[in-house]
This record gives C-alpha cells, structure tokens and sequence, in this order.
C-alpha cells in the first residue's frame, strides 16, 4: 500500500524533506507539499518577508548543501537584467561569494521546481498545494493516521506529515503603540522610519538586517577615492544606538577550511553511549567539549592546543572573551574585519573559530542528553561566545556597520542582563539599564526595533491546537543530575523548574520535546510515529543551533531515514 507523506510548510527545511525523498524516491510513497504562500523554497528569510534588496546571506555558495544545481552554475542561467538588479557580474561570480537574498531566494524556489521534474522522472507523484495555509492537525491514533486541516476548511488524511512551518515572529505592541516594532521583518516597514534616533534591542545580524534597511532609509552608501565605504546623509537627526547586553559586536566572516559542515563533524554515537552511561545517563559537556573541540588542536594547531588543554569550559570563554571585554567594540572590530580579510586573501581559516562553529553544530543532537546543569553552563557561558562568532557577518555588512560608525551615526550601549524596554503609550520606548559602572539610566526613544532574533516559543504557543489538547505535545526539559541543584534551582525559578513523582527535578528549555529524529513526543515520554517537527521556534531547546541550512540537510536526512525506517543517507 502506498504510504502518504505531507510536507506542511515549503521553506528551505521542507525544500531539504523533499529532496531527501526525491533523492531515494521510494517506489510506496505520495507526496503532498503544503504551503500558505505561492512560491516553494524560498521561505522567511529568503523572500520578502525576510529581506529587501541590501539584505545578503551569511553563507556563500560553497557552503550550501548540495541540491540540484550549484549556485554558480544557476547564476550563468539567469538574465543580464536580474544579475544586474543585484549586482552581480557573470564572469567574476564565484562560489565563495555570499548572495543577496532574494536571489538566493530565487535559487532555491528553482531548486524546488528541479526536484519536482526530478520526482517526475522517477515516478515520484508530488500534489503542490499553493496558498494553502495549515491551520490544524488532528492525530488519530486508532487509524494511525493524521488528519491535516487546510484554511479552516479542507481535510486531509496522512501517513506521516512533517511540520515544516518555519519562523514565527509573535507580535506585542507593534501596530499598537507608534514607532514600536517587534521586529525588523518584513523590512519594508522601516523605510519610512526618517531622520530621528533609533533604537535597537541586540547587535547582531537580525540588528545589521536593521541597520541595513535604516540607513538607506536615511542616506546613501558610496565607495571613496580609498576603497573605503562611507555614509553620506541629510537626514541631521539620523541616528542608531544598539543596544546589547555586554556590548560586543560579533565576529566576521573569514575562509572556512571545511565550507561544508557535514555529518563528520557529529559526535560518534558509540562515544555518546559510552559516556551516558558512565555518567548516570547524562552526557557531560566537559566530555564534548574536550573530544569534540579540543582534541582537534593536538595535529591542526599544536601551539594553540597547548594554550588550551589543561582549560575547562569557563576558562576557555574567558580568555577568549577578554579580548573583546578590553578593546572598544568598533576597534575590535574592525581589527576582526582585516583580520578575515587577511584570512580570506590567503584562504587560511582563523581555525578555533572554525571548530568553534563546528562544535556548535555538533552539539544539537546530543544537547538533549545533557543535564539541566550542564544546559545551564552551556547557555550561560558557551553559547554566547558560540553566538558571537558563528554570526558570522559578511564583509559588505561589516563595512557598511563601520561607515556608519565613522559618519558619527551609529553607537552602541552595553545595558547588561536587567534591562527593561517600556513602550510609551504615546509612541516609543523608555530604555532603563544600568551602565557599566552600575548606574541607572533612563532613556527614550520615538522609535524602537526589537532585533534579538527568532524568540524561542514554548508548548503554549504551538499553533496547532488540536495536537495540544489531545496531549501530542510536550513542553521540552531536562532533568537535574543533583537533586541539590534542582532543589535550589526551584526556589530560584518556581515557574521553569518542576519536581515529578518520583523526585527528579527538572529544567524547561525552549519549545517542544522531541526525539533524535524530531517525532513529536507526548507528556508521557511517548514519541509519536506519524509527526515530526522542523519549525524553528520549538526545537531550541534540544537543538541550540537549530538555524542554518547545514541543519535543515541533516534534520531531514534523519526524519525521511526514520520515516522509511532507512539508515540516514549520508550527507
Ligand atoms: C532573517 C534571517 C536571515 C537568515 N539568514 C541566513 C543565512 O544567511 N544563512 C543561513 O544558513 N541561515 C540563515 N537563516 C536561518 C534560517 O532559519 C533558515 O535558513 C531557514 O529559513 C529555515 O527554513 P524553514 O523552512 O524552517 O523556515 P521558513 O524560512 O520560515 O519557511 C517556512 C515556510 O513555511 C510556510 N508556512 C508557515 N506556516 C505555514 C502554515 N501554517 N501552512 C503552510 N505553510 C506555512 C511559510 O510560508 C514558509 O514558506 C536566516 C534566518 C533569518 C530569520
């Protein structure tokens, strides 16, 4: 009998599903694809939504997953006209050039039409279903089926679905309060935003997607006699301020060794067992961290691995950050900028950052197996130096950042970890932080940006209600490996921590639990057969550096090898 399988959602992760299907095109299996827009592939960040015309990716076609065609070959397919509207000159392009989004937007909506003559060819049969918004899905256990409801009204019936839906950016005061956004995207809406001073919650890129859109908004960018970008405005009361917890801008691109993280850079699973079971069950950060960072060192960088061998964690994170709490945050930098130059003129990686990011991708699947300590230390005091340098940023957007910086337009406020945003009835915000040297400050602003990126959501905000009421779904969390810390931990945070029947504390960490092959898992411990999820809000907990197409190849190798019950393809 066939098997029925849905995609509900085609942005870049269902474009990854479908490819995995297409790619071992089962001779039992029907493919309905569901999405609420009209183009397949692109999804947020690559269409409108998510970007206007300055905004660039942060990867460059080399470090794409494979799909049908490569990005430099797609480009010599396009019209003069379109390369044009971009910027972009046939001959000179290149695979280790980043691309405007849109256009990579573009791409991969082609890719998608690639894959479904490839499915055609194959006998693969693929029902696109355009403007076609889910609004619910219904588990039916006793059939073992599931029902997926399409605008409110139209049912259908699956084998299995794959919750692709993607980005979600809840709103709270914006189209209420005048000048108040909750996030940059769409970018559109802030090009009317004009010669006053603004404010940005966060300074990475959600913040240079800002930065981007404002200052054209404002003025213009040009190249001068030196080579060196400047920004020119008439707009005299232009202004930006970021604002970010302890003032650091992050890190720019460089040349990757390795352009293509793939499944080599995962743990080794027999290691990852060994260690649980050495360890109350629990995986011991110390333990990847050392195997899966460290070690590295010892044969690539020798001097460095002696720098760092005998480190822990937080000692690790503070000698590296101290660099950066020590040099003003634009010096530094644009001392980063040359510095990726350098490493991309010679195509040398600065390689701790590379294992870093390499550690950072590691990290998501066996994240769920460490303890509610370790998750602590790894949030707490890994990711933000993680978060710093797989930004990422590309070099156009650090010079653009650095004119505006020079044109006396842009500053940035170190407001530590309680500051607070109050909207102004009357439009705005009212800035209250304390300064580094403790001292409050209050400050307001007609407009405000939120740029801190996709907020994590939790089980409550899951859009699919049924599935919620018929408990399919579970608040994702970890447990304590010392009751002693769960204790004090529930004094501290009542509401985050809880205590089941037999003892065990436990720690919420974002979005929804599930399995080392994304299936749904309900309250009971009890993962489902028929759901698995890829929307990005609900799954940071377990998968802290869930964003990336790298991710989206790997996440859907393991849910169509689960699916097919298949050994994963290799990626
Ligand atoms: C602004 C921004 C820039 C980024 N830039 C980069 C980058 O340069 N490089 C990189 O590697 N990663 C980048 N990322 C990471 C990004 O998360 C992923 O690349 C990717 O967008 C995730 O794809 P997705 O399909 O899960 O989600 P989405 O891109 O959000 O796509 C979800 C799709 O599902 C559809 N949909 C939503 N709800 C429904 C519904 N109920 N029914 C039917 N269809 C629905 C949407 O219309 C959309 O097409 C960026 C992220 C953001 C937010």
């Amino acid at each position: 009998m066939k098997k029925h399988i849905a995609i509900l959602g085609a942005g870049p992760s269902g474009l990854y599903v479908y490819k995995q299907l297409v790619e071992r095109h089962p001779t039992d299996v029907t493919i309905d694809i569901f999405e609420s827009k009209q183009q397949l592939g692109a999804g947020m960040p690559y269409s409108s939504e998510g970007a206007n015309v300055e905004h660039i990716t942060n990867v460059s076609g080399n470090e794409i997953p494979p799909l049908v065609t490569s990005v430099r070959e797609w480009i010599q397919t396009l019209p003069e006209e379109t390369l044009q509207r971009f910027g972009i000159d046939r001959q000179s392009f290149h695979s280790y050039r980043v691309l405007p989004r849109l256009l990579f937007g573009q791409y991969l909506s082609d890719q998608f039409s690639l894959l479904q003559e490839k499915a055609r060819q194959l006998g693969l049969v693929t029902n696109v279903h355009l403007g076609s918004s889910v609004t619910d899905i219904i588990d039916e256990p006793d059939q073992q089926r599931v029902s997926v409801e399409v605008n409110q009204k139209d049912r259908f019936s699956f084998d299995a679905v794959i919750i692709c839906t993607g980005h979600d950016w809840p709103k709270s005061h914006e189209g209420k309060i005048p000048g108040y956004f909750d996030s940059p995207y769409p970018p559109a809406k802030l090009r009317g935003v004009y010669n006053q001073t603004i404010a940005l919650r966060g300074a990475s890129l959600t913040a240079i997607d800002a930065l981007r859109t404002l200052a054209r908004a404002n003025g213009t960018f040009r190249r001068n006699e030196a080579g060196k970008v400047v920004f020119e405005s008439d707009a005299p009361d232009f202004r930006m301020v970021l604002h970010s917890r302890d003032g650091f801008l992050p890190a720019i691109r460089f040349h990757l060794e390795e352009p293509l993280v793939t499944r080599d850079a995962l743990m080794d699973e027999a290691a990852i067992a060994a260690n649980r079971d050495s360890n109350e069950g629990f995986l011991s950060l110390d333990f990847v961290f050392d195997e899966n960072f460290k070690q590295s060192f010892k044969t690539k960088d020798p001097d460095f691995y002696d720098q760092i061998k005998d480190m822990k964690l937080e000692a690790f994170v503070e000698t590296m950050m101290a660099q950066r709490e020590q040099t003003d945050p634009f010096d530094l930098f644009r001392a980063e900028y040359q510095e990726a130059a350098q490493s991309i003129r010679h195509r040398e990686s600065i390689y701790w950052k590379e294992m870093l990011a390499a550690l950072s991708f590691s990290l998501n699947y066996p994240a769920k197996y460490f303890s509610a300590e370790d998750m602590h230390r790894l949030t707490k005091v890994l990711m933000p130096l993680i978060s710093l340098v797989i930004a990422f940023v590309p070099q156009s957007s650090a010079e653009e950042l650095l004119a505006l910086h020079d044109a006396g337009r842009l500053s940035l406020i170190a407001v530590g970890s309680d500051s607070e945003v109050e909207p102004q009835p009357e439009g705005g915000v009212r800035y209250q932080y304390k300064d580094e040297a403790g001292k409050p400050q209050s400050q307001t602003y007609t407009t405000y940006v939120d740029c801190v990126g996709q907020p994590h959501l939790n089980v409550d905000s899951f859009p699919f209600e049924s599935l919620k009421q018929a408990k399919c779904v579970s608040q994702a969390r970890l447990a304590f490996q010392s009751a002693q810390a769960g204790r004090e931990a529930m004094d501290e945070n009542p509401k985050t921590v809880s205590q089941d029947s037999q003892g065990t504390y436990y720690m919420q960490v974002p979005g929804i639990t599930i399995t080392d092959d994304f299936q749904i898992v309900d309250p009971q411990g009890v993962a489902s057969e028929r759901i698995y999820n890829m929307a990005v809000p609900y799954m940071g907990g377990y998968n802290p550096d869930y964003s990336g197409l790298d991710f989206a190849q790997e996440a859907s190798a393991r849910i169509i090898g689960h699916i097919l019950a298949l050994e994963p393809a290799s990626v």
